[in-house]
């Protein structure tokens, strides 16, 4: 099996976190010590508001649902607030999604994404990744 590129592997870009109020619930994260980077911003495809908070290189991501339609909203229905995924940052998306899929990767699109603050994304499938919904983040 073909590792990526650098020996330090793939760096985590941020972890989502679903939250039913991103206001409420940043605030232990800035009692903690984490500032928030850049403003709350909406990412309509996939119906949430997000506020990115600054954890060294990476970012926790409060992630509040904008409608019912959205996965965060059906999230927090089934299993509560809590970590929603893992985002790791890759240098180019395609060959990512091409190099998994070789490798017999389950994504839930290979169709990327708009994501927060101009960045491209796609998932991969939660059973594939034995429980965890993994982000890939090109930016
Ligand atoms: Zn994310």
């Amino acid at each position: 099996m073909k590792v990526p590129a650098a020996l330090k592997g793939l760096p985590i870009d941020h972890l989502g976190i679903a939250v039913k109020d991103i206001a409420a619930a940043s605030l232990p994260y800035q009692l903690i010590g984490l500032p928030m980077a850049g403003e709350d911003e909406v990412v309509s495809s996939q119906h949430v508001k997000v506020r990115a908070l600054q954890a060294g290189d990476s970012l926790l991501e409060l992630l509040e649902p904008t409608s019912s339609e959205s996965p965060i909203a059906s999230f927090i229905e089934k299993r509560g607030e809590g970590l929603h995924h893992v985002a790791l940052r890759v240098e180019k998306l395609e060959a990512e999604i091409a190099r998994l899929e070789a490798e017999g990767a389950q994504f839930i699109s290979t169709e990327p994404r708009a994501g927060r603050a101009g960045t491209r994304v796609v998932f991969l499938h939660p059973k594939w990744a034995k429980g965890v919904l993994i982000e890939l983040v090109e930016h």
